[in-house]
Protein backbone atom coordinates (compact mmCIF):
# COMPACT_ATOMS: atom_id res chain seq x y z
CA UNK A 1 0.00 0.00 0.00
CA UNK A 2 1.36 3.70 -1.25
CA UNK A 3 0.08 6.80 0.32
CA UNK A 4 -0.24 10.31 -0.48
CA UNK A 5 -1.64 13.04 1.12
CA UNK A 6 -5.02 12.90 -0.94
CA UNK A 7 -5.03 9.07 -2.13
CA UNK A 8 -3.78 5.39 -1.76
CA UNK A 9 -2.64 2.74 -4.45
CA UNK A 10 -3.25 -1.01 -2.91
CA UNK A 11 -1.58 -3.42 -5.07
CA UNK A 12 -2.38 -7.34 -5.55
CA UNK A 13 -0.21 -9.87 -7.18
CA UNK A 14 -2.43 -12.59 -9.23
CA UNK A 15 -0.93 -15.98 -10.52
CA UNK A 16 0.36 -19.09 -9.81
CA UNK A 17 3.57 -18.51 -7.14
CA UNK A 18 5.98 -21.09 -5.48
CA UNK A 19 6.73 -20.03 -1.98
CA UNK A 20 9.84 -18.76 -2.71
CA UNK A 21 7.99 -16.42 -5.38
CA UNK A 22 4.88 -15.46 -3.11
CA UNK A 23 7.36 -14.79 -0.19
CA UNK A 24 9.47 -12.41 -1.97
CA UNK A 25 6.45 -10.31 -3.34
CA UNK A 26 4.71 -10.41 0.30
CA UNK A 27 8.20 -9.24 1.35
CA UNK A 28 8.15 -6.46 -1.16
CA UNK A 29 4.72 -5.55 -0.32
CA UNK A 30 5.00 -5.09 3.00
CA UNK A 31 8.19 -3.43 3.04
CA UNK A 32 6.62 -1.25 0.54
CA UNK A 33 4.02 -0.29 3.04
CA UNK A 34 6.07 0.06 5.61
CA UNK A 35 7.54 2.62 4.48
CA UNK A 36 5.06 4.54 2.11
CA UNK A 37 1.75 3.09 3.64
CA UNK A 38 1.54 5.95 6.80
CA UNK A 39 1.51 9.36 5.23
CA UNK A 40 -2.18 11.28 4.84
CA UNK A 41 -5.03 10.05 6.22
CA UNK A 42 -5.16 6.73 4.20
CA UNK A 43 -2.34 5.59 6.45
CA UNK A 44 -4.83 4.86 9.33
CA UNK A 45 -5.16 1.80 7.19
CA UNK A 46 -2.14 0.14 6.77
CA UNK A 47 -2.00 -1.68 10.38
CA UNK A 48 -4.92 -3.38 8.57
CA UNK A 49 -3.34 -3.71 4.95
CA UNK A 50 -0.03 -4.86 7.11
CA UNK A 51 -2.68 -7.73 8.60
CA UNK A 52 -3.90 -8.91 5.57
CA UNK A 53 -0.57 -9.41 4.66
CA UNK A 54 0.41 -10.97 7.25
CA UNK A 55 -2.69 -13.45 6.08
CA UNK A 56 -0.87 -13.37 2.79
CA UNK A 57 2.03 -14.37 4.36
CA UNK A 58 0.50 -17.07 5.93
CA UNK A 59 -1.35 -18.89 3.27
CA UNK A 60 1.97 -18.18 0.64
CA UNK A 61 3.91 -20.56 3.58
CA UNK A 62 1.89 -23.51 2.78
CA UNK A 63 2.62 -23.09 -1.50
CA UNK A 64 5.21 -25.63 -2.49
CA UNK A 65 9.04 -24.93 -2.29
CA UNK A 66 10.39 -23.46 -4.98
CA UNK A 67 12.63 -26.56 -7.41
CA UNK A 68 10.17 -28.68 -7.59
CA UNK A 69 10.36 -30.02 -10.81
CA UNK A 70 6.54 -30.41 -10.54
CA UNK A 71 4.82 -28.04 -8.47
CA UNK A 72 1.82 -29.58 -6.31
CA UNK A 73 -1.08 -27.83 -7.27
CA UNK A 74 0.38 -25.55 -10.22
CA UNK A 75 -0.09 -28.07 -12.77
CA UNK A 76 3.05 -27.95 -14.57
CA UNK A 77 7.15 -27.10 -13.73
CA UNK A 78 8.11 -23.50 -11.91
CA UNK A 79 8.66 -20.96 -15.26
CA UNK A 80 11.85 -19.35 -14.85
CA UNK A 81 13.33 -18.73 -12.03
CA UNK A 82 12.16 -18.11 -8.99
CA UNK A 83 12.48 -14.41 -7.67
CA UNK A 84 15.16 -13.22 -5.06
CA UNK A 85 13.56 -13.53 -1.53
CA UNK A 86 15.16 -10.26 -0.50
CA UNK A 87 15.99 -9.45 3.78
CA UNK A 88 12.79 -10.46 5.75
CA UNK A 89 10.79 -7.77 6.95
CA UNK A 90 11.87 -7.79 10.72
CA UNK A 91 15.26 -7.70 9.51
CA UNK A 92 14.44 -4.79 7.12
CA UNK A 93 15.11 -1.33 7.16
CA UNK A 94 11.79 -0.31 6.36
CA UNK A 95 11.00 -1.01 9.92
CA UNK A 96 12.34 2.09 11.05
CA UNK A 97 9.88 4.32 9.82
CA UNK A 98 6.92 2.48 11.32
CA UNK A 99 8.66 2.86 14.63
CA UNK A 100 10.05 6.49 14.05
CA UNK A 101 7.13 7.74 13.64
CA UNK A 102 5.65 5.88 17.12
CA UNK A 103 8.55 7.13 19.18
CA UNK A 104 7.30 10.70 17.35
CA UNK A 105 3.80 10.44 18.06
CA UNK A 106 4.46 8.80 21.71
CA UNK A 107 6.99 12.00 21.87
CA UNK A 108 4.34 14.69 20.81
CA UNK A 109 2.11 13.37 23.32
CA UNK A 110 4.28 14.14 25.86
CA UNK A 111 4.82 17.18 24.97
CA UNK A 112 1.26 18.34 24.37
CA UNK A 113 0.57 17.30 28.12
CA UNK A 114 3.21 19.21 29.78
ZN1 LIG B 1 8.29 -19.25 -8.03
Amino acid sequence: MVTVLVGMRVSTHKGVYCRQCGTALCRQQTKTTLVMGWWGVQGLAAPLVLLMNLYSFNKVNQLPQAGYAFAPGTGGPHYGRPLALGTPVLRSPALIVPVVLVVALIALIVVANR
